[in-house]
């Protein structure tokens, strides 16, 4: 059930990020890559190298963006919840409990919340990412994370090749393209550094909820621990998936992800 949502920060969000991923890769082949390190294979290894980061992020960041973070499916047929609006506080109360959703008018599972851009209930809901044009649930919080490592990988794989291209420096280039070069660095490594530290502090925020146990919203409500206490390694398993470790990074397999969003109430 992928929908995309026609939010304009959202698509604004998107349309930066791929014109700094393209504008990182333009400076990288064309002024880093080919005037200093192309007579040597180092310089196609590089180029190559890079865009597989650029490829994975890409991959990663679309499947964040068109997969169903785990909407919580209306009822085929409207519920009448006229009653339980003066029981609402009770229900809401209950954090391990199916609750209602007043906006939706429907029930929705534990850990369920409404995202108001989303205007639906989101599956362990975390945040509405702009930068995905999405939500950032259960389904989908696994692609958002290697979408987040991509980046940091490509932005650090930038800073290095410009600091490689740099002491390598051959004096053949023309006084014109040395200049074009030094501006695009420049430029380069403000992004670069700006990605960087924007990832690793989403980075820490997105395992420390994971860890944590604790969604980005559910430390604002100070629900408490909502189960008991279980292994990291499984907390981690949840998001990424029961498979070798290595898989984590992956974003091309296609596999369907535990629980069902087709489960509309368990009674
Ligand atoms: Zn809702
Ligand atoms: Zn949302």
């Amino acid at each position: 059930m992928a929908v995309f949502r026609a939010d304009a920060c959202g698509i604004t969000c998107m349309f930066i990020t791929y014109l700094a991923v393209f504008y990182a890769d333009y400076v990288v082949i064309n002024h880093l890559v080919i005037p200093t390190l192309s007579s040597s294979l180092w310089g196609a290894v590089n180029a190559l190298l890079f865009n597989v980061v650029l490829f994975l992020l890409a991959f990663s960041h679309l499947r964040a963006v068109l997969s169903d973070p785990g909407i919580v499916p209306l009822p085929d047929t409207g519920l009448d919840f006229s009653d339980a609006r003066s029981g609402q506080k009770y229900i809401e109360n209950k954090a391990n409990e199916w609750t209602i959703c007043m906006k939706c008018e429907t029930y929705r599972p534990p850990r369920a919340h409404h995202c108001r851009t989303c205007r639906r209930c989101v599956r362990r809901m975390d945040h509405h990412c702009p930068w995905i044009n999405n939500c950032v649930g259960e389904y989908n919080q696994k692609y958002f994370i290697q979408f987040l490592f991509y980046v940091g990988v490509a932005a650090l794989y930038a800073l290095i090749l410009v600091i490689i291209s740099w002491v390598s420096d051959p004096n053949s280039d023309s006084h014109k393209s040395k200049h074009l070069r030094i501006m695009h660095s420049v430029i380069l490594v403000i992004e670069c550094v700006m990605f960087e530290l924007f990832v690793i502090a989403i980075g820490c925020d997105q395992m420390q909820a994971i860890l944590g146990d604790e969604t980005a919203v559910e430390h604002v409500q100070k629900k408490g621990p909502l189960r008991p206490k279980i292994s990291k390694k499984l907390l981690l398993a949840e998001v990424f998936g029961k498979g070798p470790v290595y898989l984590w990074f992956c974003p091309l397999q296609f596999q369907p992800m535990n629980g069902g969003s087709s489960v509309i109430h368990p009674v």
